[in-house]
């Protein structure tokens, strides 16, 4: 089966598994009615970086029921961004509200960040509780790639990456996503499998088998 651990689309794709993406910050309503008639669907939940200036730590841990529910298999996208979104320290201070609860609930995490290399390899040591790291929509060089790899972090692919990057990374530490893109995701498996010189059946069995490793059903 094809997994997609990133997207922020809630279109049904029969015979795929799809993370979907869920930001509790718009309204929690609609947030909590998804999650009620979710029938085997999978589910990330998260708070932006973006949008954690309108949270308070203790706000996060008010909803820990959302995060705990049996359909959010992951929390995120959550993070950290030095470029855009509210002042880095409010966004520190909500990044790691998830972070206990992932620690916390044994949840994985699905991490966006942009220009945040130390601190994130310090509050990754701080939460070792937390099952898996995955940064998400990795561009970044083979440099890069490497050292992300050697601190034990996933690396999660989705339309645009750094080829040399990409064949750095084992199959069992490897994601595909689609994230924001209207793309087809067995294409994307084609053409990953083509660069990795493996056949798109063996990437689908090492991204399922990650996948069934980290996520708890
Ligand atoms: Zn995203």
């Amino acid at each position: 089966m094809l997994i997609d651990i990133h997207t922020h689309s809630l279109a049904p794709f029969p015979d795929q598994i799809r993370m979907r993406c869920l930001d509790p910050t718009a309204e929690l309503d609609p947030v909590c009615e998804q999650l009620k008639q979710a029938k085997g669907e999978v589910y990330s939940l998260g708070i932006h970086p973006w949008k954690a200036d309108s949270w308070t730590p203790l706000q996060v841990h008010q909803q820990q029921a959302l995060w705990a529910h049996s359909a959010v298999k992951m929390i995120g996208e959550i993070g950290l961004d030095s470029r855009q979104g509210g002042p880095f320290l409010q966004q520190v201070s909500i990044f790691e509200a998830q972070l206990e609860m992932a620690s916390s609930l044994r949840k994985p995490v699905v991490v966006h960040a942009v220009g945040t290399t130390e601190v994130l390899l310090s509050l990754k040591k701080k939460y070792p509780d937390v099952p898996a790291w995955i940064l998400h929509g990795f561009r970044g060089k083979q440099e890069a790639a490497i050292q992300w790899l050697r601190h034990g972090f996933y690396l999660s692919f989705g339309r645009h990456y750094n080829e040399e990057a990409l064949k750095k990374c084992p199959l069992n530490r490897l994601f595909l996503e689609t994230d924001t893109a209207e793309m087809d995701l067995y294409a994307h498996y084609v053409s990953v499998a083509a660069l990795l010189g493996c056949s798109p059946e063996a990437l689908e069995d090492a991204v399922t088998s990650n996948y069934n490793r980290l996520i708890l059903s």
